[in-house]
């Protein structure tokens, strides 16, 4: 799917219709020794089941992509609609 990577969109901020760049978000680098890791090691090392259920049973295909808008004269930053789609392509229009 192809989308704008620039649009002009609301902004609740400047509350008016201003023109947005558009980035797709990225997940953010995992903390080393977060909580729930530790928790998962820690239940790991003794006896017992296993601490999580492994899914095997993939239904859903494609991942979900959001783009985000940034505005251009604030700077704030909103997610747009996110889509289900194999590839989400930032094009010029
Ligand atoms: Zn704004």
């Amino acid at each position: 799917m192809k989308y704008p990577r620039t649009t002009k969109r609301y902004c609740p901020n400047c509350r008016s219709h201003q023109i947005h760049n558009v980035t797709l978000y990225k997940q953010g680098k995992r903390r080393a020794l977060s909580w729930s890791d530790r928790q998962v090691e820690r239940k790991k090392r003794g006896y017992g089941s296993f601490p999580k259920e492994i899914f095997h049973k993939n239904a859903k295909i494609n991942k979900k992509s959001t783009p985000i808008l940034e505005c251009s004269e604030c700077g704030k930053k909103q997610y747009a609609k996110s889509y289900r789609v194999k590839r989400l392509e930032l094009q010029e229009v």
